[in-house]
């Protein structure tokens, strides 16, 4: 599969704070300001190295999560288990506690969303995910070491395939499916959300192995 940069859109990595163009997510986020004004209640940017080899592409920030603490997957169940991931990998360092100032560090990653901020019921509409995809294809534009990209659900998954120009049919999602796309190699996993784990969907092996596979790719 052969892609080329100038699929990806040249763009700003970061949405303003107040972005408007999801008028859903902007009253949610209104709401949310006006009954939690200490939270973090923003488009939440991405964490990590931008020259890092490793980008991790969640699905949008959780309401008690990243909206709240301003930072991907921290403060959440979701995040519980993915740092404790990379931290066992040595994709970071520290010790994660839940909160944007525990000092942990990612190491040769990073962790994105492909929408972001928080949609109700974690579950962001068609057109939201097309309108933030700008994010994510700049995000990815502006990282020049990336080759292993670990794509957490099926909406991560297709939109980081679109954001890369190619056709979904030819990159299907599958848990534990890896996919060449140009220079980089796109890493299938079910999200690490709570309902995935409490439900079986996704085990901590199952999760494990995806990153112990990145890990002996990438050495
Ligand atoms: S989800 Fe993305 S595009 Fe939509 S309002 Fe938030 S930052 Fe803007």
């Amino acid at each position: 599969m052969t892609i080329s940069t100038s699929n990806l859109v040249s763009a700003a990595t970061r949405p303003d704070s107040n972005c408007p163009l999801c008028p859903r997510l902007a009253a949610l986020r209104a709401e949310t300001r006006a009954r939690q004004p200490d939270w973090f209640n923003s488009p939440v940017d991405s964490f990590g190295d931008p020259n890092a080899r490793l980008l991790i592409v969640g699905l949008a920030p959780g309401m008690q999560g990243a909206n709240r603490t301003g930072r991907p997957f921290t403060g959440d169940y979701a995040g519980d288990l993915l740092y404790a991931t990379l931290l066992e990998y040595g994709f970071a360092s520290g010790v994660y506690q839940a909160r944007p100032d525990d000092g942990l560090k990612l190491v040769d990653s990073r962790i994105s969303n492909a929408v972001r901020c928080v949609p109700p019921q974690n579950k962001p509409l068609p057109t939201e995910i097309n309108t933030c995809r700008q994010f994510l294809s700049a995000t990815i534009a502006t990282m020049p070491n990336v080759r292993a990209i670990v794509l957490l659900g099926r909406i991560a998954h297709e939109s980081t395939v679109k954001a890369l120009g190619l056709r979904l049919a030819a990159a299907p999602f599958a848990h534990g499916a890896v996919h060449k796309a140009g220079p980089y190699k796109l890493y299938d996993s079910y999200h690490c959300s709570r309902y995935n784990t409490n439900t079986g969907v996704l085990t901590t092996d199952m999760f494990r192995a995806v990153f112990a596979n990145v890990r002996k790719d990438l050495g």
